[in-house]
């Protein structure tokens, strides 16, 4: 089975929806990687609800790696649909330690932001599985890495035994040695997701909030010898015209990196 990967959410920060978006989509983070019938989901941002809006079964076992707690990576859990669902149950995975994951689902159901009364109270299982190593997680092998973001956030390497697609978005790639380390950990990967928010002189008044230029994130893609690049966490106001013109002057610049700027909904294989 080949591997697919589907990008439900490829916005950062905001969701912004606006006509002249939805080409590369309007909504925060969400990556569902696919092979047959098992499949992995990356961040819950709001792309998750506009993902299970897709699914036929909503329940089932759904298992959801999460990047990191900012709210544009978790904000769109209580619209997964099999968070509702009483035959379900939500594995959660990530390096932080579980009782960090259940303190923000405290947060995040507690009853201030909608109808809720925790989430244990909610119908459908949650368990919440800290990452140490490598895993096996549905099929797939996956590993993690460090990245350079303003709070902890990581990486992740996905391998159905014949592909290997590395996840790594709210990256920041300074030459350091949490990039040296990232890259030579992610080298040789089929396809690569990397943060790619902002032209240069854009950069220059963001420098340090834990993300990465065009031109970054092409040389990490080099550096890394990857098949294909795919860019995403765009800027939220970032039009269809401007990415499609970003595409178009990086593929004439790196010849080699076969590099495109993530779309909403494009089954992409490695
Ligand atoms: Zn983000
Ligand atoms: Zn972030």
């Amino acid at each position: 089975m080949a591997l697919e990967v589907i990008f439900y959410g490829t916005r950062g920060s905001i969701s912004a929806p606006h006509p002249d978006i939805l080409k590369y989509g309007a909504h925060t983070p969400c990556v569902v990687i696919v092979s047959g019938d098992r499949s992995l989901i990356i961040d819950a941002g709001f792309g998750i609800g506009f993902y299970s809006d897709h699914l036929a079964n909503k329940m089932g076992e759904f298992h959801i790696l999460i990047s990191h707690f900012h709210w544009d990576h978790i904000q769109g859990l209580n619209y997964f649909g099999p968070v509702h669902h009483p035959k379900s149950t939500n594995h959660f995975y990530s390096p932080f330690k579980t009782e960090q994951m259940q303190d923000v689902m405290d947060i995040y159901f507690d009853g201030s932001y909608g109808p809720f009364n925790g989430w244990e109270a909610l119908n459908s299982q949650f368990a919440f599985h800290r990452l140490s190593h490598q895993a096996v997680i549905n099929g797939f092998n996956v590993s993690f890495k460090a990245l350079n973001h303003t709070d902890p956030c990581y990486a992740y390497k996905i391998s159905d035994g014949k592909h290997t697609v590395v996840y790594a978005s709210d990256h920041e790639a300074i030459d350091n040695q949490i990039n040296r380390d990232f890259i030579e950990w992610a080298e040789g990967c089929d396809m690569l997701i990397h943060d790619a928010m902002y032209y240069d002189n854009e950069y220059e008044t963001r420098t340090g909030w834990g993300h990465s230029t065009f031109d970054m994130a092409c040389n990490n893609a080099r550096k890394i010898k990857t098949r294909t690049t795919l860019l995403t966490h765009h800027e939220p106001l970032r039009s269809d015209v401007e990415l499609d013109a970003i595409e178009r002057e990086l593929r004439q610049k790196y010849p080699a990196l076969n590099v495109l700027c993530a779309q909403q909904e494009i089954v992409y294989k490695p």
